[in-house]
C-alpha cells in the first residue's frame, strides 16, 4: 500500500465474522517458514501505514469462521496455515486460529508486534517490528516471550533500517532473520540485498529473501 492506507483501530468483537482480503493458497517465501507450501489467509487493514509496504489489504470483504475454514480447506489442505494482512492481530483471530489448529493445519501468523492477543501456545509468531520515525515500536514482555522469530527489514537508502537494534532478541533468545527492504526499484534492491547478507553473515543472522517475488508466485 505504500503508506497510502487508511489506519485502522484493532478490533475487539467474538471473532466470528472477520474482514478478509483474500485466502489462497502459495509457497511461504520468507521467515522460517521458507519453502512451506501454505494456505495464506490475508487479514484486510492494518494499524500503520508503512511508506514501504509491498501489500494489498484494503479491498477486503466480510466473512463468516465457517466460510474462511471452507475456503481454506478447499485449497488442498497444505499443512501450514499462514494468518497475515494488513495486521491480522488487529482482528480477533483467536477463534480462527483453534479452529484451524483443529483441523490440523500448523499456523503462523506475520505481525507487525504492536498488538498483543493470548493466542494459543502452538501458534507461531512471526515478528517484523516497524520504526516509523521515532525508533522501533516496543514490544510487550508476553509477546517477546511468544514470538518464534523476529524478522527485520534492511534498507541501504532509509536510515530507519539501516541496522537490527536490540529490542529483547537477544533477552529471549529469539531467533532473527534479516531481509533486504523490497523498493521497487533493482539497483536499491540490490544494495539491500548485500547490506542484508553482510549483517546477517557478521551477526549469526538468517538471510530472508522474499523467494516468493524471486520465483514469480504470489
Ligand atoms: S505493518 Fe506491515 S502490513 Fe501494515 S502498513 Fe506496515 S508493512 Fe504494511
Amino acid at each position: 500500500m505504500l503508506g497510502n492506507n487508511p489506519i485502522r483501530r484493532p478490533v475487539f468483537k467474538s471473532g466470528d465474522w472477520l474482514e478478509i482480503k483474500e485466502i489462497y493458497r502459495s509457497i511461504q517465501g520468507e521467515g522460517p517458514n521458507s519453502g512451506c507450501p501454505a494456505v495464506f489467509i490475508r487479514l484486510g487493514g492494518c494499524n500503520l501505514a508503512c511508506n514501504f509496504c509491498d501489500t494489498d489489504f484494503e479491498d477486503f470483504s466480510t466473512m463468516s469462521l465457517k466460510e474462511i475454514l471452507a475456503e481454506a480447506g478447499d485449497l488442498g489442505n497444505p499443512s501450514l496455515a499462514v494468518i497475515t494482512g494488513g495486521e491480522p492481530l488487529r482482528q480477533p483471530i483467536e477463534n480462527l486460529c483453534d479452529s484451524l489448529l483443529a483441523a490440523g493445519f500448523r499456523v503462523q501468523i506475520e505481525t507487525n508486534g504492536t498488538i498483543f492477543r493470548p493466542l494459543d501456545v502452538r501458534v507461531e509468531i512471526v515478528c517484523s517490528p516497524k520504526n516509523l520515525g521515532k525508533g522501533y515500536f516496543p514490544l510487550r514482555d508476553d509477546l517477546l516471550g511468544r514470538l518464534n522469530a523476529l524478522k527485520f527489514l534492511v534498507s541501504a537508502h532509509d536510515p530507519l533500517y539501516a541496522e537490527i537494534p536490540e529490542i529483547g532478541q537477544a533477552r529471549y533468545k529469539i531467533p532473527v532473520y534479516v531481509q533486504p527492504m523490497d523498493e521497487f526499484d533493482a539497483a536499491k534492491n540490490q544494495s539491500n540485498l548485500a547490506l542484508a547478507a553482510g549483517i546477517a553473515r557478521k551477526n549469526g543472522y538468517h538471510l530472508s529473501l522474499q523467494m516468493h517475488k524471486i520465483v514469480g508466485i504470489r
